[in-house]
């Protein structure tokens, strides 16, 4: 038996989850916040329910790896920090270098570093908790795992941009997509839930978080996903805009006075979206709750569910064909109008909803009527399992 603990390092937190593997058990999981701050927060859940909760000031990522090991032993979740034989880290960008999950050398943390420039707020901080957990923990094997790399089977067709081919050729500007590991979670799990291979499924994929990305997954392979260069187009998100005309940037600017590039993107990043659409939150559950009474609500929720409609639609267009429409992250796994809206309009596919099975959140099930021929799906996804399973698999080598 061996424990395996997922990591995803932000650049002023630390997301963590451990595992009995191959198992599968979850022996505790949490979170470090405000590292590098003042009053940082340390918690911890395990033995099924029981919690921890610290208020410390951590200055780097170091010391809050140091802090996790120790008290992982004092709460004994753990006897000896030797037990843990592997780590896996979410990496956000992995351009085209990595197809695949890849083994840790001092090679792939320069290459993630050079990659730093597709994702310059999380690729310097994911490299910063390889490192650490290498100094810390030197003999374990490491994995990282790439938010990218589900994305690299996409053809040319589908990656490439309609702008001069030299731009790709020279810089390598082109659709990487994001969320990766969560959509071939999901799709591998629908596979199973509907008993076929997935070989001869064509899937989309909906992960709606506050993030949230549709993608076309034909025969167990993304085909085509709705991030692009960056995370920034696709559907409406929480606070991005998802795609709109570029030659709003420019004119916008002008209008509004705003000075830099980088400011017109940090609005279409931050300020937009559900937020900037109904000018009172970027949270969902807020938008339900003020729909009734507050137009600029109703008309963001509409907003989103008809973009991903629209892309839904696209993809089974992309495919010739869809088998399973899949719901997870959280307003896939909990909003139940919105699943309901999304699919009431395409009943052109043959996809149709049942509102009694609909009524459910974050359990894994099918929600289509029986005679849906489009089968309609929640699941709940499990990124840090991937990346715990990853790890084995490196281990097994
Ligand atoms: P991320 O990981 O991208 O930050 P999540 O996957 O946690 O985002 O999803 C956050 C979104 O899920 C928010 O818009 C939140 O309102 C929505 N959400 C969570 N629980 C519910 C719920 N019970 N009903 C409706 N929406 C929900």
């Amino acid at each position: 038996m061996s424990k395996t603990i997922a990591i995803n390092a932000g650049s002023s937190s630390l997301k963590w989850k451990l595992y009995n593997m191959p198992e599968e058990e979850v022996l505790a999981s949490g979170i470090v916040e405000r590292i590098g701050l003042n009053d940082s927060i340390f918690t911890i859940k395990y033995n099924d329910g029981e919690k921890y909760n610290q208020v410390v000031d951590i200055d780097n990522h170091e010391v809050a790896v140091e802090m996790l090991l120790e008290l992982l032993t004092e709460l004994n979740i753990i006897e000896d920090f030797n037990e843990i034989t592997g780590v896996g880290h979410r990496v956000v960008a992995g351009g085209e270098i990595f197809k695949d999950s890849a083994l840790v050398t001092d090679e792939v943390i320069d290459q993630i570093e050079s990659l730093s420039e597709f994702a310059p707020l999380h690729n310097p901080a994911n490299a910063t908790g390889i490192r650490v957990f290498k100094k810390i923990l030197p003999h374990i094997t490491s994995v990282a795992v790439f938010d990218t790399s589900f994305h690299q089977t996409m053809p040319k067709v589908n990656y490439l941009y309609s702008i001069p081919l030299e731009y790709y050729e020279k810089h390598n500007a082109r659709k990487y997509g994001a969320h990766g590991t969560s959509h071939k979670y999901v799709a591998q799990r629908t596979a199973e839930i509907l008993d076929k291979p997935i070989e001869e499924l064509k899937i989309i994929t909906c992960h709606l978080g506050n993030g949230a990305s549709i993608t076309a997954v034909d025969g167990g392979k993304s085909v085509d996903t709705s991030m692009g260069f960056t995370p920034l187009s696709g559907v409406t998100m929480g606070t991005r805009s998802g795609d709109i005309d570029p030659s709003l940037l420019p004119f916008l600017m002008e209008k509004e006075r705003i000075e830099t590039i980088d400011d017109m993107i940090y609005i279409l990043n931050n300020e937009s979206g559900l937020k900037g659409l109904s000018g009172i939150s970027n949270d969902m559950r807020d938008l339900e709750d003020a729909e009734d009474s507050n137009e600029r609500a109703e008309l963001s929720l509409r907003i989103f569910e008809d973009r991903v409609r629209k892309y839904i639609g696209s993809y089974a267009a992309t495919m010739n064909g869809v088998d399973a429409i899949v719901f997870t992250a959280g307003i896939g796994e909990n909003a139940l109008e919105t699943r309901q809206n999304i699919i009431d309009g395409l009943t052109f596919l043959g996809a149709s909803v049942d509102e009694e099975k609909n009524n459910v959140r974050g359990k894994e099930r099918i929600i289509s009527n029986d005679d849906s021929e489009v089968k309609v799906l929640i699941v709940p996804t499990d990124e840090e399992i991937m990346i715990a399973r990853d790890v084995i698999k490196f281990s097994d080598q």
